[in-house]
């Protein structure tokens, strides 16, 4: 297997609401919908959608949840045999509530992915794997071993810092690159949110101080990225190298899913050895593509789609001006 994912995988119960309940009120909302969810789960998804041989480590409940969430997970090809169904503990589930303004409310009950612990994770499930793939979604000490055990079988050890935690520098110890939004960047980083947003650049070699390689997602306008020196084709030493993509121009109807369309695409490229700026970009296609559609899973782009998108787009990273826009 070439990409390895660690993580949760929730049930989401979606419910609209004409307005929020407030303590001790009972309100009637709307039909309920069930979608596949957790980060974990979505980023698996996302990369064996975008062409990845994509293996999932988790904990369901044994329930008609857990039993539709490994379906789910089969059925786009993710290879499940170390997604352990539990008996004593229910699926993770998560309670998404949506007034008429589109905001949400979510409370998550983890379930069974708390009960995903270090020693769970067989070091055999890590051979072979280009690419080891973590979030924060189930306990923090399993997500540190995952990386070390994925360190130690040579994969590129990937950590999507969300939800946001400041984790210390003994803790990032086996994370070969952070990937975070501007949130989780000014979290760890402690720089300013306004700042990360003004100099994301800046804000990402500051995380690659931390580790030997950042990617830092930015909504609609991209990526920035940074690669510590000796990682970098510059060799050895010196300030880390570092970059922005753009964003590629889309009607966005819905970014839910978004970040994790980009997690498990950047995850495709890196297994494949591209350098960190093509990934990204790849990685944003799949950001943007997902944006235009509306949920979680459903919204997560196929390769053959992200490679009619960038073949459309053509190869410049440069906002696309519309024809007659030059400058002269
Ligand atoms: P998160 O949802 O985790 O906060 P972002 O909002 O930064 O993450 O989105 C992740 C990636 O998805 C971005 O880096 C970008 O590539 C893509 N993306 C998100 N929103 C849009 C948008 N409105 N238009 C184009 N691309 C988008």
């Amino acid at each position: 297997m070439s990409i390895v994912v660690v993580g949760s995988l929730n049930m989401d119960l979606v419910v609209s609401v004409p307005r929020f309940p407030v303590a001790g009120e009972t309100l009637l909302g709307g039909d309920y919908a069930r979608h596949p969810g957790g980060k974990g789960a979505n980023q698996a998804v996302a990369a064996a959608r975008a062409g990845g041989a994509v293996a999932m480590i988790g904990r369901v409940g044994a329930d008609a949840f857990g039993e539709a969430l490994v379906d789910g997970l089969a059925a786009d090809g993710v290879t499940t045999e170390a997604v352990a169904a539990l008996s004593d503990v229910p699926t993770g589930v998560a309670f998404i509530s949506i007034d008429p303004g589109a905001q949400n409310t979510i409370i998550v009950a983890p379930g069974a992915n708390a009960r995903l612990s270090p020693d769970d994770l067989d070091p055999a499930r890590f051979d072979g794997a280009r690419v080891v793939l973590l979030q924060l979604e189930v306990p923090l000490e399993t997500t540190l071993r995952a990386a070390k055990l994925g360190r130690g079988a040579g994969a590129r050890v990937v950590l999507n810092l969300a939800p946001a935690q400041p984790l210390t520098a003994a803790e990032l110890a086996d994370v070969d690159l952070l990937l975070v939004n501007e949130t989780e960047a000014a979290e760890l980083t402690g720089i300013a949110a306004a700042e990360v947003a003004r100099a994301p650049e800046r804000a990402a070699a500051a995380l690659a101080d931390l580790v030997p390689a950042a990617v830092l997602t930015l909504g609609a306008a991209g990526a920035a990225w940074a690669e510590a020196a000796a990682y970098s084709a510059a060799g050895a030493g010196g300030a880390p190298a570092t970059g922005l993509v753009p964003g590629f121009a889309v009607e966005a109807v819905d970014t839910t899913a978004a970040g994790d369309a980009f997690a498990g695409a950047l995850a495709v490229r890196l297994a494949h050895g591209a350098p960190l700026a093509e990934a990204v970009r790849y990685a944003n296609a799949a950001g943007a593509l997902a944006a235009t559609r509306p949920g979680a899973q459903p919204s997560l782009p196929t390769a053959a789609e992200l490679d009619a998108f960038l073949a459309e787009r053509g190869p410049s990273d440069e906002p696309q001006r519309p024809a007659g826009d030059e400058a002269t």
